[in-house]
């Protein structure tokens, strides 16, 4: 058997329908995994089953889903169950932010980044588990934190408080869940090229900034983070549990 492979597994991504979820649902099926695609309705999620489906040739559903209304996340995922089958990987890649100076921060838009970035993340995970306790498998959960899961940049209050939290809930979940085999770490990405970073990218001195900052030069793409998140759910991370794991193009080791 190669530990690297997903072969029987049903992996579900949320954040799924671009950027790095969906680059994490097209490695994970290219692995070998069945995959249910989650984020909210689009033809962009649609799009992106298609290109999986087409590229792999594996099972592929889509779970429309607005990870902002928190209360319909239990029901949701039991459906997702019913219809589906049973995921064994869970990856929580969807995400927002919402920029402001701390002193003018609307309780809205903190609510609203809490909500999906570490709430939604929080309610799957639980759901996820209890389903495969209730059934005595074991599973991974994979969460995707951030540089801001460590540092802070100006105007990102709520971005960067529920980023940390992600990586301590990855902690505190791996500790609870150790006994029943279920094993929890996070990705937390660099600077990647996705629709969420575009101001940036456009940006040209911030551009100039991040290839003179990055230790590897360049931008990463949604594979740099993909791939890693492969290993995570292989039989090959079986001891790694509770990590953040860094994957930034060296970001973090300069300064
Ligand atoms: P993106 O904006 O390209 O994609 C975000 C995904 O989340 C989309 O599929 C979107 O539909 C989904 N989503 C957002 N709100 C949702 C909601 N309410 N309900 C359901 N789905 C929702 O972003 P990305 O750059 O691919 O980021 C993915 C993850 O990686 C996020 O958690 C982000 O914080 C994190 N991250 C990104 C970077 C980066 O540089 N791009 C760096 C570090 C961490």
């Amino acid at each position: 058997m190669d530990p690297f492979r997903l072969d029987g597994h049903l992996a579900l991504i949320t954040g799924a329908s671009r950027g790095i979820g969906r680059g994490v649902a097209l490695a994970m099926a290219e692995a070998g995994a069945d995959i249910v695609l989650a984020a909210r309705a689009s033809a962009d999620l649609d799009e992106a089953a298609e290109e999986v489906r087409t590229k792999t040739g594996r099972t592929v559903h889509t779970a429309p889903v607005d990870l902002g209304d928190s209360a319909s996340i239990p029901a949701w995922f039991d459906g997702v169950v019913e219809r589906n089958g049973r995921p064994n990987i869970l990856v929580n890649a969807a995400g927002i932010t919402r920029r402001a100076p701390a002193e003018v921060l609307a309780l809205q838009d903190w609510n609203d980044v809490i909500g999906v970035n570490l709430t939604a993340s929080f309610l799957i995970a639980q759901a996820f588990a209890r389903h495969l306790i209730g059934a005595a498998e074991q599973g991974r959960i994979i969460n995707i934190a951030s540089l801001m899961t460590a540092a802070a940049r100006k105007t990102t209050t709520a971005y960067t408080a529920s980023k940390g939290g992600v990586g301590q809930l990855t902690k505190a979940l791996a500790v609870d869940w150790a006994d029943k085999g279920i094993l929890v770490n996070a990705i937390a990405p660099g600077f990647i090229a996705t629709a969420m970073t575009q101001p940036l990218q456009d940006n040209d001195e911030f551009h100039a900034w991040i290839l003179k900052r990055t230790p590897l030069g360049r931008w990463g793409k949604p594979e740099d983070i993909a791939l890693p998140c492969v290993f995570l759910a292989s039989p090959a991370a079986q001891f790694v549990t509770g990590q953040v794991i860094y994957v930034d193009g060296g970001f973090m080791a300069t300064f």
